[in-house]
């Protein structure tokens, strides 16, 4: 168990004895201050929840109708006993917050999930100075390196196009909610229709009402009878591929866009046609980037390769420690909440 005079790391999460709260608390308690949607984070059960506005349709559509809620415009500032807390941009999907804590001068800012390339789906990444910073570490190995959005993007909408002029229909697969929605946020259009799988579309449609502005989507449950899918492209979630309901789209190319698709294997692991190495989470190079600009005194590391990344930065002269070794799948985050919805 590491501490800190304001955070402590505890089985039921990170906790502020000073204001009395958890942060994305792994299990139900009184007061959680939660960083973003994704099942991993946003725990059901908990007596009040504090989170970014940005966020709120998402939330809402994704807890018990009658959590109660919080929320916060980025950078407001609210005293919790005598703690300053405040949210700001994490880059990692809608509504996803870093969490700033202060008290008696000194300040702790833990990152929940946070990338630093371009997201059109959410405000980029804020550096804040702190003393004490906690990062995961998804993807913490000199292997993971992203490219640029545009370049990534680019490489999808040729493929599509390519397919297309083959005959197929695309079926991309993306985590459900922030994957998709940022997927669709790049994809031009102008090629062809674009549908979705209901537990897409769901996410979808808390984006649309939250106001981000998005391609138009057609949900493939809507369509009756028969359709011919030539040319159009499908955002599906991973768990449809293989499965019989993917008949109705005739002849098909797959593709898988997710970090893993960094390691050689991982793509005909999967047995799909393409892969695209698209994450929403820090890649190796940006993760220290990050904590050159926040300059903590200790970092603390969790969710991954937490031991190789806080093993570099003692070796680059900082000083770290591993709070959490538990290995996290990118996949995993959409799993329990998703499950009722993951019907097409
Ligand atoms: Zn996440
Ligand atoms: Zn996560």
């Amino acid at each position: 168990m590491s501490t800190d005079s304001l955070l402590q790391s505890t089985p039921r999460g990170l906790y502020c004895q000073a204001g009395d709260f958890f942060v994305d608390p792994a299990q139900p308690v009184e007061r959680a201050v939660i960083t973003h949607a994704h099942s991993d984070h946003a725990r059901r059960g908990c007596r009040h929840y504090l989170a970014a506005a940005d966020g709120e349709a998402l939330l809402r559509s994704r807890m018990l109708p009658e959590a109660d809620f919080q929320f916060l415009r980025y950078s407001e500032e609210i005293q919790v006993r005598g703690v300053t807390v405040s949210l700001h941009p994490a880059g990692h999907m809608l509504g996803s917050a870093q969490v700033r804590l202060e008290h008696r001068g000194r300040v702790a800012v833990v990152t929940g999930d946070y990338k630093l390339g371009r997201d059109p789906t959410c405000p980029s990444w804020e550096a804040i100075r702190c003393h004490l910073f906690v990062t995961e570490s998804t993807f913490g190995l000199p292997v993971y390196r992203w490219e640029s959005e545009a370049s990534a993007m680019d490489a999808v909408n040729r493929w599509w196009r390519d397919s297309q002029d083959a005959g197929k229909c695309c079926v991309l697969y993306g985590y459900a909610i922030g994957k998709s929605q940022r997927l669709l946020a790049g994809l031009d259009d102008t090629i062809g229709p674009i549908y979705t799988h209901g537990a897409v579309e769901k996410g979808i449609e808390a984006y649309r009402e939250s106001g981000v502005k998005l391609p138009p989507t057609k949900y493939v449950g809507s369509i009756e009878g028969k359709h011919d899918f030539r040319g159009g492209l499908v955002l599906a979630v991973p768990s449809a591929h293989g499965t019989t309901w993917l008949r109705r789209f005739g002849r098909i190319s797959t593709a898988m866009a997710s970090g893993w698709m960094a390691v050689r294997g991982s793509r005909r692991r999967r047995s799909v046609d393409r892969g695209f190495v698209i994450s929403d989470h820090v890649d190796w190079p940006s993760l220290l980037e990050a904590v050159e600009l926040c300059d903590p005194e200790m970092v603390w590391v969790t969710h991954g390769y937490a031991a190789t990344v806080a093993r570099y930065l003692v070796e680059s002269g900082r000083q770290a420690a591993v709070i959490d070794s538990r290995q996290r799948v990118e996949g995993e985050e959409d799993a329990p909440a998703d499950k009722g919805a993951s019907q097409p």
